[in-house]
Order: C-alpha cells, then structure tokens, then sequence
C-alpha cells in the first residue's frame, strides 16, 4: 500500500497533492491518503475521486494550522499502523518538509522532487538537482520509501472513484512537536484574489522593470487578462515586491496557460519555476538574454513601452 500525505491549508486542498495521488497510482499498488488536521476530513471526496480508498485524518489539540514536526509525528505514528511501502507528497516545500520530519523521526533518508519511482530493493528514483538542470538516478536502500513529487512532473488525473472511507486517528505528540507552529499571516494574495499557484496568466517582472512603480503597467495587464503578478528573485530582495510573488527555485513553482516574463534575464534559479508553463512570452531590450531559449513568443523591445502597447491592443480588442 502507498500512504499518500494530502496537504491542505485550514482544509483547501494543495492541488499539488492530487499529483502525488496520481503518481501513487501508477506503482499499481492500494493508495490510502492521510491529512493532517480534523479540517482535512472534508476532503474524503476528492481523495477518493483521485484513487484513495482511505482518508486517514490525525486530529489532535496540538495540531490547528501547519504544524510541521506535529505532521512528521503523526504520519510516524500512522506508518508504524499500517506498514505502506512508501510515503509520498507533493514536491512542494510544506510537502518536502513535512516528509523531511517523518524521515528525521525515522532515521532513514528522503528523496525529494522525484519525477520517476520503481519501488524495489533498493527503491531506484529519478529526481531534479540544482534547479532541474540534472536529473539524478538514485538508490534508496530503506525498507520504507519517503519521497516528494517533483512539481508538474505527473498530471493529475482524476478516476472519478467514490469518496475514501474517513479514519480518524489521534497520534501520540510531544509538546515540542509544536514548537514551530504559525503564528501570524500576511495575506499572500495579489490583486483580485488570484495567487501564483492557481493563475492561468502570470504577468511577471524583473530588474528590467526598475523599480516597485514600474509594476503598476505589470498589475494593469494581469487583470485585464484575469491573471496575476510574479516576479524574480532580484524584485523581491529589492523589496519591490513581496516574497509571496517571488517565481523559482527559492520563490513558487508555478505552470500557468501564460506566463509573459519581461525584464527576466533567464537565470536557472528562475527557469526552474516557470519552464513548465504552456505558453512563454518573453519582453527583453536584449536579443542574447538566456531566458530567450524558453521563449514561445519573444518581443525585443524595452517593456515600458510594450507593456502599455500590449494592454491597449487588447483593451481594443475586448471592446
Ligand atoms: C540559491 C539561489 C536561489 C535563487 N532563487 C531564485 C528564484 O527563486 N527566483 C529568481 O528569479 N531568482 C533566483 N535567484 C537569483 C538568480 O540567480 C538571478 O540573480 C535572478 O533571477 C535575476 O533576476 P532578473 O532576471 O530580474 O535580473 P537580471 O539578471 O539583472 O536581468 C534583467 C533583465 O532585464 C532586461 N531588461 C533591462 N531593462 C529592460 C527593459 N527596459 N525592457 C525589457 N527588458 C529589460 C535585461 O536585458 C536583462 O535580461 C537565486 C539565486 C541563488 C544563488
């Protein structure tokens, strides 16, 4: 049996997770999925349209929001019950650390970001290194597998299953399990309410753009077209923009329809964020910039005038 962790923030799934619950599938073994959290319980129905038989659901005083090392005990706990051959998670970093606790807890490794798993002895997985940019084959010698899903690497797909039986469960937690714990939010949405993770359209700026006002031209054409704003990493520790819109390697991994990158050179940091989107176009005054490599569409040209020039050709164009 594949133990799949579903994670959810205050019960709204991480779509992230329905890709793990796929990848699960395809070991061709019983998937049963655990959420952390009573709130999790909600999502019996699309745990089982996804092919899990079973929510398992870890409730406890303890745990209320994200609980990292809480999350890694509880699954500790549920590993002991019900022996799977391995434990999967999406590929994202609450996904990547809260395994990282199970496998600490454990004492054995965790392979993350794997895009190709053969459950064996050893257990043989393909996973990103250094942004992406090589794919290592590796052995994994634990009897239990723990291993994250590479972002995008697996479409989701959906087996149309009925809803997974609800087992609630109350794992045996110390109180520094909850040493780390949430204490306070910023609201990590842009304009709209659109965010990163689930915009089809992503408007996104680098230091071309010069500065936090540049951006306004940038806001303005990510709500015409119902999207939202990224940037690079160079933005946000200019403090131009918030951390939350940061794309890449150390910011959001995102797969949009449209992803318009202007005043991006292209580092690996950043392609590693945003080379799984359907349709690149990029705006740069330079015809040598790498990030050209991954462009669909390119406009040469200084993105102050593009922009604007982009925005009312299809203000015009809606009427
Ligand atoms: C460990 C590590 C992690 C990192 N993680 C990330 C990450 O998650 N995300 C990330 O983005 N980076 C990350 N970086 C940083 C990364 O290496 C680059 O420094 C960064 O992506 C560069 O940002 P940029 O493309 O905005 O700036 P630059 O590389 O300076 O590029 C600016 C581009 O704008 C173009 N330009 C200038 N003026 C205009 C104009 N008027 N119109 C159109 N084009 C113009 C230029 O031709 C150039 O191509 C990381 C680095 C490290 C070491």
């Amino acid at each position: 049996m594949i133990l799949v962790l579903i994670d959810h923030d205050r019960g709204e799934i991480d779509p992230l997770s329905l890709r793990a619950l796929t990848a699960a599938k395809k070991l061709d073994q019983d998937v049963e999925a655990v959420v952390i959290g009573s709130d999790g319980a909600i999502l019996a129905g699309i745990a089982g349209e996804y092919g899990a038989k079973v929510l398992h659901v870890a409730s406890h005083s303890a745990i209320g929001d994200y609980t990292p090392m809480a999350s890694g005990r509880a699954l500790k706990d549920l590993v002991a019950k019900l022996n799977p051959a391995a434990v999967l998670a999406a590929g994202s970093p609450r996904g990547n650390e809260q395994l990282a606790h199970l496998a600490a807890f454990l004492d054995i490794p965790m392979a993350a970001e794997c895009s190709e798993i053969t459950l064996g002895r050893p257990h043989n997985v393909l996973r990103a290194r250094w942004a992406g940019n090589l794919i290592e084959s590796a052995l994994v010698h634990s009897q239990l597998l723990v291993a994250t899903i590479l972002s995008f690497s697996t479409e989701p797909q959906s087996l149309g299953g009925p809803a997974a039986s609800v087992v609630q469960f109350e794992p045996a937690l110390e109180p520094a399990d909850s040493v780390v714990k949430i204490l306070s939010r910023d609201a990590g949405e842009s304009k709209g309410g659109v965010t990163l993770n689930d915009a089809k359209v992503i408007v996104s700026g680098g230091r071309g753009v010069g500065g936090p006002d540049g951006f306004g031209n940038l806001e303005e054409l990510a709500a015409l077209l119902g999207g939202t704003v990224g940037c690079s990493r160079v933005v946000t520790s200019s403090g131009w923009r918030p951390h939350a819109e940061q794309v890449g390697q150390t910011g959001t991994k995102v797969a949009p329809d449209l992803y318009i990158a202007a005043g991006i050179s292209g580092a690996m940091q950043h392609i590693a964020g945003m080379k799984n989107s359907k349709t690149i176009v990029v705006i740069n005054t330079d015809p040598e910039a790498p990030i050209l490599r991954y462009a669909d569409y390119a406009i040469i040209g200084d993105l102050h005038q593009v922009i604007p020039a982009l925005t009312s050709a299809i203000r015009a164009a809606k009427g």
